[in-house]
């Protein structure tokens, strides 16, 4: 069980998703990356991966701390990564859905 630095509730890291910091030796924002494999050292932070997770942990700073790093981070790839695997789960919920109505229409029929 991890926990998701967003709305702070504990969860399977299966459903989770692991972030890491990029570090690298100039100076400027901490870009803050998807560790797909969940096993990259150091460090990592957990998150849902939806809009309203993300949002949260931005507001109340949690990659900066999770991760220690004193500098800006940088969101933007995550951001990204995050709003398209919303879109697909949203996808996938619209088809599940479809799949069961169209169950539900040839039970009544
Ligand atoms: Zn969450």
């Amino acid at each position: 069980m991890r926990t998701c630095v967003g709305c702070r509730r504990r969860d399977d890291r299966s459903v989770l998703w692991r972030v890491v910091a990029h570090r690298s030796e100039v100076s400027g924002p901490v870009l803050i990356r998807l560790d797909r494999q969940q096993r990259q050292p150091g460090r990592g932070a957990w998150l849902h991966p939806t809009m309203d997770c993300l949002n949260q942990a931005i507001r109340r700073r949690a990659f900066a701390r999770g991760l220690r790093v004193a500098a800006e981070v940088d969101l933007g790839e995550l951001t990204a990564a995050v709003r398209t695997a919303q879109v697909e789960y949203e996808l996938q919920g619209v088809a599940a859905k479809g799949a069961a109505d169209d169950r539900r229409k040839r039970v009544q029929r």
